[in-house]
C-alpha cells in the first residue's frame, strides 16, 4: 500500500472495515516491512507499517494500538534504545510473547539488558549481537529467560577467546533452536528440548587446546537434535585424535550439514553417528591449498569420510540406488560434487592460490577411482550420473569403474569426450559391462570446430553389437544446452537420435543447463 493512498482509503468505505480485518491488514503490513527492511530494520514506532496503520484515522489507530501481537517485536540498538519508547512497546504488547533483537555494538548493553530483563519470562525469541566485553551482561540476561524461550541466537562479533556463555536448560526448558557464532556455550545439563543447533566459526574461540573438549561437551548435551549445522567449528584433527572425546549419537537427526576444512573432517566425523534417514551434506574445503599426493597429513577429496563411515553414516551402507558425480562445474558451484539419495559431498574448489591454478585435473583419477567405494554396495546402484567437464584430462579406466556398477539400468554421461570414452569401453567389454543397461543419456555440447562423425558412428556400432548380444539399449536421451545450439551440437545430437531411432529405440532430446558438460569451464 502506498502512503499517498491513505487519505483516499480513510475517506472511503475501507475506513469501516471490521477490526478483525484491520488486524490482518496491519499484521500483513508489518511482516512486509520486516521482510523488506530485514532484521536490522526499524520495527518500533518509526517502522513504515506504523505510519500506514496508525496515521490514517483515529479508528485505525485504536485498532492498531489494541492489537498486542503488532507490538511484540522489540528491536534495540544504538540508534533505538530509548527506555520510554521501549516501555510503551512492551505495554502495548500486553501478554503476547516477545521477540527481542538486541544489537549491542555501540550500545550501552547494561541499559539495554535492564530494559529487557524484567520481561525475560515472556521472551520467546532472543537474538543478540555483542562483543566479547559485553559477555557478562549477555550472561545476566540469559539468566532471566524462562520456559517460553524457543529460539536463541547469540552472535559475538569476533572469536571470544576468554569468555563463554552458560545456559541453564532447566530455566529455558522450551528452547528448540540455538544459533551461536564466535563463542562457546556451556549447557549446565542436557538440553533435551533442543532440536536445532547451528554453530558458526568457533575456530578461534576458546583456548586452542580446549577446543575439542568444548565443542564435544556442547554436542554431547544435545541428544535430541534433528538439525545440526557446523561451519568452521570442528577442532583441528590433531586435537581430536586422542580418543578422549565422547561419541556423539543423534538418533533423531534429520539433517546434518558440515562445512569445514577437509583435513579435519575424518577425525571429527569418526565421533558422529546419525540414522540412515538423515540428510547429510558435507562441504569439505581446502581453502586455496589442495592436498599433496605425497603428504600423508593431508586428506584427499574422496577420503573426507572417516574409517567407520558405514557404521556412523549408514546412508552409505544402505541402499543407494542413485549415485551422481559432477566434476569441474563452472561458476560458483563446487569443483567436485558427489551425491547419493540423501547425502552429498561437495569440494568447493581445488584452486591453489600459491600457484594460482586449479588443481582439479590432478584429482580426476582419484575421484573416479574412488567413486564406487563411497557406498558400501555399488552393485545395487541403478541410476548412475557422471557429468564431467570437457576441460579435464581423459580418464582411461572407464571399464574398471563401470564394472563396479553391474546393475545400472540408466546411465548418464557427459561431456562429449567422457561419453565417447564410455561408448568405447562398453564396446570393448560388451559381454560384461553394464549388462542391464536400458537407458543412456548423453549430456553434450560440442565446440563449433569439432568433427563428431566418428563419435556418432561408434554409438551406432554399439547399438548393433549390444542388440546382437541380446542386451539392447532401449532408450536414448540427448541432453543439450538451453542456449541456442551450434551446428556441431545439432549434428551430433541428430546423429545419435537417428542411430537410436533406426534401431527402434525410444529417443528424446532435452534442453538442460548442465554446469559441467555444457559450459565454458572457468579454468
Ligand atoms: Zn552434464
Amino acid at each position: 500500500m502506498q502512503m499517498r493512498d491513505h487519505n483516499l482509503i480513510a475517506s472511503s468505505a475501507a475506513a469501516d472495515l471490521p477490526p478483525k480485518v484491520l488486524e490482518k491488514i496491519f499484521a500483513a503490513l508489518r511482516s512486509e516491512s520486516i521482510a523488506e527492511l530485514g532484521p536490522s530494520g526499524d520495527s518500533g514506532f518509526r517502522a513504515p507499517w506504523v505510519q500506514a496503520a496508525t496515521w490514517v484515522c483515529r479508528r485505525w489507530r485504536e485498532v492498531a494500538l489494541t492489537t498486542p501481537a503488532l507490538w511484540s517485536t522489540i528491536r534495540i540498538r544504538a540508534r533505538a534504545c530509548e527506555p520510554e519508547a521501549i516501555n510503551t512497546l512492551l505495554k502495548r504488547a500486553g501478554e503476547e510473547d516477545l521477540e527481542v533483537v538486541v544489537n549491542g555494538l555501540g550500545l550501552d548493553m547494561r541499559e539495554a539488558c535492564a530494559l529487557v530483563q524484567p520481561h525475560g519470562q515472556r521472551i520467546s525469541m532472543l537474538s543478540i549481537d555483542f562483543d566479547e566485553l559485553q559477555t557478562e551482561m549477555v550472561q545476566m540476561l540469559l539468566m532471566h529467560l524462562g520456559p517460553k524461550l524457543v529460539n536463541l541466537q547469540l552472535f559475538c562479533d569476533l572469536p571470544a577467546v576468554r569468555y563463554g556463555l552458560g545456559l541453564d536448560p532447566e530455566k529455558v526448558s522450551g528452547l528448540r533452536t540455538l544459533v551461536v557464532r564466535h563463542i562457546y556455550v556451556h549447557p549446565k545439563t542436557e538440553i533435551s528440548s533442543l532440536t536445532e543447533l547451528q554453530l558458526d566459526q568457533l575456530w578461534g574461540a576458546g583456548e586452542r587446546e580446549q577446543r575439542g573438549q568444548l565443542l564435544y561437551a556442547i554436542l554431547a548435551r544435545c541428544p535430541n537434535l534433528e538439525i545440526l549445522e557446523l561451519t568452521d567449528t570442528i577442532p583441528r584433527a590433531e586435537l581430536v585424535k586422542s580418543g578422549t572425546l565422547p561419541m556423539l549419537e543423534f538418533p533423531k537427526m534429520r539433517s546434518l550439514a558440515v562445512n569445514e576444512l577437509a583435513n579435519d573432517l575424518p577425525a571429527n566425523l569418526a565421533y558422529f553417528k546419525v540414522p540412515a534417514s538423515a540428510e547429510l551434506h558435507i562441504t569439505a574445503r581446502y581453502d586455496s591449498c589442495p592436498p599433496e599426493w605425497d603428504d600423508e597429513t593431508t586428506v584427499l577429496p574422496m577420503h573426507v569420510l572417516p574409517g567407520n563411515q558405514f557404521e556412523n553414516f549408514p546412508m552409505f551402507a544402505e541402499e543407494t540406488r542413485d549415485l551422481s558425480l559432477t566434476l569441474g562445474a563452472r561458476c560458483c558451484l563446487p569443483d567436485i560434487m558427489v551425491m547419493g539419495g540423501n547425502w552429498c559431498i561437495d569440494i568447493p574448489t581445488m584452486e591453489d592460490s600459491a600457484e594460482s591454478t586449479n588443481r582439479l585435473p590432478e584429482f580426476v583419477f582419484h575421484v573416479l577411482d574412488g567413486l564406487p567405494h563411497i557406498v558400501l554396495r555399488p552393485e545395487i546402484v541403478k541410476f548412475l550420473d557422471l557429468h564431467i567437464s570437457q576441460h579435464l584430462p581423459d580418464f582411461d579406466d572407464w571399464a574398471a569403474l563401470l564394472s563396479e556398477f553391474p546393475n545400472v539400468l540408466a546411465l548418464t554421461v557427459g561431456g562429449r569426450r567422457a561419453f565417447n570414452a564410455v561408448i568405447k569401453a562398453l564396446r570393448a567389454y560388451k559381454d560384461d559391462l553394464l549388462p542391464k543397461l536400458f537407458q543412456l543419456t548423453a549430456c553434450i555440447a560440442v565446440k563449433i570446430d569439432v568433427n563428431t562423425k566418428a563419435n556418432a558412428r561408434a554409438f551406432g556400432a554399439l547399438l548393433v553389437e549390444r542388440a546382437a548380444a541380446g542386451k539392447s539399449l532401449k532408450s536414448l536421451i540427448v541432453s543439450v544446452p538451453e542456449i541456442p545450439l551450434n551446428d556441431a551440437t545439432v549434428r551430433l545430437a541428430g546423429s545419435l537420435v537417428a542411430h537410436m531411432a533406426l534401431r527402434g529405440g525410444r529417443v528424446r532430446v532435452e534442453r538442460t543447463a548442465c554446469i559441467a558438460c555444457h559450459g565454458i569451464h572457468k579454468h
